[in-house]
């Protein structure tokens, strides 16, 4: 294997540049959107793939918080003990940001969208919009959970919708009220909500990715029902586009925000509460489950979320990109295994992993959401 196109510049396939290129290949990614992709991202519960990653893979520490434990509250009021349980987190843009350092910029192309891949008999030639046709050995498609490559290939393959939508907010712990930031200060926090759901909180990174106390940003997410009609509602934007999946920061309609927000206070503990209210845009995804029958098509490959996507009760989902990333790395690296039996391989060990995963968010959401 000599050289590798990846479709998509996320977790998934800035992480299969950073490890590819480690491994001495010759890798180029190419990312759809042209400005800081930050405006979607939050929190993320560190795994070790992910500090890995950056670490032994990337050469970089993963900036990070910690907590000493967990806390469960209830919509009542109630506040239950801490649970001693040290937990690391971090936020999306850290890791892209730590990864993008780690990589050459004259090989992340950004504003670059692959738009379609042709087999060849000595490969794959690819077209990148705007820049024209790439040759190589072997296409990553890491674009994501609404992967246009996945389309194109599997075009019958339905995410199916949970039930529930994830509303999602960032609140700079300096413009959180005193008594707010002490509360959920060194705890990974929960609280079930009155009607079903349950929200979560925790401190990530603020910032300039700084990590001291009164610098960094708390975190929290909201599970809440919704069908698929009420679902498809929340995701028309304020200049009335449906969008698909997710409404990124600011694109949500002002009506739906005051709709939260009122209910908060009713649905909450009262802390949750002021943190939904302190919040100025939040932002949704919608909870859908899918996996592929099977990841690699000739010289493509679908890694990250455009194989499989995960329930965030996981918090395993950035974290199973990172892991997609290096174990391809490692086979595609070893000159012992031809390129096919490392894609096969590959695939059957993706896949297996990757359904657990997407079961283990399955019953977790049973569980935890009651929803
Ligand atoms: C901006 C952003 C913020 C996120 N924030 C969080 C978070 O806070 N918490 C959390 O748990 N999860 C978050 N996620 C999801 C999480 O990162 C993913 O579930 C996981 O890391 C798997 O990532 P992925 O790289 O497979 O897919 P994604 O992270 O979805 O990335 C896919 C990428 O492919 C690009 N792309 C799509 N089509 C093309 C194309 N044709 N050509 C080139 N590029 C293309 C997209 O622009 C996107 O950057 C976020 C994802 C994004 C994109």
């Amino acid at each position: 294997m000599t050289s590798v196109v990846v479709a998509g510049g996320s977790i998934a396939g800035l992480g299969a540049g950073v490890a590819l290129h480690a491994a001495g290949i010759d890798v180029h990614v190419f990312e759809r959107d042209a400005g800081s992709l930050s405006a979607a991202g939050a929190g993320l519960v560190v795994q070790p793939e992910l500090s890995r990653l950056a670490e032994a893979v990337g050469g970089r520490t993963l900036p990070m918080t910690a907590c000493s434990g967990r806390r469960y509250l209830g919509f009542d009021g109630r506040v239950g003990h801490l649970q001693p349980m040290p937990q690391q987190f971090t936020s999306w843009e850290a890791v892209h940001s730590t990864l993008l350092r780690s990589f050459p910029s004259d090989r992340y192309h950004a504003g670059a969208s692959v738009l379609k891949a042709d087999n060849r008999a000595d490969g794959i030639e690819i077209l990148v919009e705007g820049l024209g046709t790439f040759p190589a050995d072997l296409l990553i498609a890491a674009d994501g959970a609404q992967s246009p490559t996945r389309r194109a290939l599997l075009p019958d393959l339905k995410a199916r919708y949970a039930g529930y939508v994830a509303w999602r907010g960032t609140v700079p712990e300096r413009d959180l009220p005193p008594q707010v930031a002490e509360f959920f200060d060194d705890t990974f926090t929960f609280t079930d909500a009155r009607s079903g759901g349950h929200a979560l909180a925790y401190f990530i990174p603020g910032e300039g990715l700084a990590t001291a106390r009164g610098e960094r940003r708390m975190n929290w997410v909201w599970y809440v029902g919704a069908d698929a009609a009420e679902r498809d509602d929340l995701l028309v934007t304020k200049d009335g586009h449906r969008r698909r999946a997710s409404l990124q920061r600011g694109m949500a309609r002002g009506a739906v925000v005051e709709d939260l927000k009122g209910r908060a206070p009713r649905e909450l503990h009262p802390m949750f509460a002021r943190l939904v209210e302190a919040t100025d845009a939040p932002f949704l995804q919608s909870i859908v489950d899918l996996d592929v029958p099977r990841s690699v098509f000739g010289r493509t490959v679908l890694i990250g979320d455009a194989a499989v996507i995960v329930r965030p009760h996981t918090a395993g989902g950035a974290a199973k990109a990172a892991r997609d990333a290096m174990a391809l790395a490692d086979l595609l690296a070893d000159p012992r295994v031809p390129t096919d039996e490392a894609l096969a391989r590959f695939e059957r060990e993706q896949l297996t992993y990757g359904r657990d995963l997407l079961d283990y968010g399955i019953r977790l959401g049973r569980q935890w959401a009651r929803l």
